[in-house]
């Protein structure tokens, strides 16, 4: 039997002139969503609705892939029925049917976008709700509080009726506002960083620092699967593996201890500007909080901003942990950035870390070691991959 699902988007609704943009981009994302679905489905959009046609096996499938899709506000599984009283009847009966239990509540919820269908939405409700109180004895009417609501859509040709409304992210579509470089560490901060970036319609590609052998194949798998789950709101995801092991010794064991932390970040932001601009994107971004540890006050990224001339956006930069945390079980990352592998930062961590290290300090310590050089062979030695929606 033929399924199909209504999807419905918000802030596009308030492009302007620029609507049917952003309108064509969503159309694209949700058909790369739907993609490796078993066929048939079509993909329709008419009037700020799409429509998905597909299969009944396919229904639920499609419904959890469309619930990542950024830009789709919420999704329903609707019934159709002809521009007539008595099927719109039998259809809302039949949707009820589904969800009955004896005692019910209900209330039906007419919009009547196509003024030509002669009964005034009022009057629809009362009509249809007076049928299935015929139809279904036990059920009850409640306007205010219903346990199921009765929604019907009267459309240019066609009537459309849903009782279930699912959520998707909201947002933006990905790709409408450009690309940016995330730092994707193996913590739980940086992939909301990421998914709050995609949300906001920005393509990302993600780069990582490693340091073989003392960050192993499981470090490398978490980041891995960490891109698996945003390639689910982004449909795909290029993973840049920046060798770190010779930087964060030459580090080590030429400059001061406390300033380990600033100085190993500032290394970062310039391999992450030169990727950057060799992959034309023009923004970076950081799951950095403010005052979350001592390596991220205020003076610090004044330190880290310092070395790079591109915009750093920190979409965390004023969130408690907790409400990260929140955000990462509610995108899956949470489980995977718990997992217990050292990441090249955990491993050298000083005990004391400089909170307030001047500019001219970490100046300093940068010339005792062939930063040139080690930023040039590191940027080389890139491994890229891509990591595509399963
Ligand atoms: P996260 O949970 O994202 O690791 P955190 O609270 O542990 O953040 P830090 O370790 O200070 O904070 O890292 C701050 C930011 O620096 C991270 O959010 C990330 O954007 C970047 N970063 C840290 N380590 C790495 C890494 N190994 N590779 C790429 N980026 C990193
Ligand atoms: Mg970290």
């Amino acid at each position: 039997m033929e399924s199909l699902l209504l999807i419905r988007y918000g802030e596009i609704a308030l492009k302007g002139k620029n609507r049917p943009f952003f309108e064509k981009k969503l159309f694209k994302n949700i058909e790369a969503a739907l993609q490796n679905l078993k066929q048939p489905f079509q993909v329709e959009f008419h009037r700020g609705r799409y429509y998905v046609t597909t299969t009944e096996e396919n229904l639920f499938p499609a419904l959890r892939r469309l619930q990542k899709v950024c830009g789709i506000v919420s999704i329903s599984p609707v019934s159709q029925a002809d521009l007539d009283l008595d099927k719109i009847c039998r259809q809302a009966a039949r949707l009820l049917a589904a969800s009955y239990q004896p005692g019910m509540t209900f209330k039906v919820n007419t919009r009547r976008a196509n003024k030509k269908f002669p009964y005034p939405s009022p009057e629809i409700n009362r009509l249809v709700g007076a049928y299935l109180l015929k139809e279904n004895p036990g059920l009850k009417v409640d306007v205010h509080n219903p346990k199921t609501l009765v929604n019907i859509e009267i459309r240019e040709k066609k009537t459309y009726l849903y009782s279930q409304v699912f959520q998707g992210p909201g947002g933006l579509p990905v790709g409408v506002t450009g690309k940016g470089l995330l730092l994707l560490s193996g913590g739980i901060d940086s992939p909301v960083a990421g998914w709050m970036a995609l949300k906001r319609g920005v393509k990302i590609e993600a780069l990582h620092f490693h340091s073989p052998p003392f960050t192993g194949e499981g470090a490398i798998n978490k980041v891995l699967d960490l891109c698996q789950q945003l390639a689910a709101y982004g449909q795909k995801i290029t993973l840049h593996l920046a060798p770190f092991t010779e930087i964060q010794q030459e580090i080590m064991s030429r400059c001061p201890r406390p300033l380990l932390i600033t100085l190993m970040r500032r290394v970062m932001f310039r391999i992450a500007d030169r990727l950057a601009q060799k992959r034309k994107i023009t923004v970076l971004f950081t799951g950095e909080s403010l005052g979350q540890v001592s390596s991220q006050t205020l003076e610090n990224l004044v330190a880290i901003n310092e070395v790079t001339a591109l915009p750093v956006l920190r979409p965390l930069i004023g969130f408690d942990k907790e409400e990260i945390v929140e955000i990462s079980r509610e995108i899956n990352t949470y489980p995977i950035s718990i997992r217990p592998f050292e990441d090249c930062c955990t491993l050298f961590i000083p005990r004391h870390p400089a909170t307030r290290p001047t500019l001219d300090q970490l100046a300093r310590a940068e010339k005792k070691i062939a930063l040139e050089e080690l930023i040039t062979r590191c940027l080389e030695n890139i491994e890229s991959r891509t990591i595509l929606s399963e």
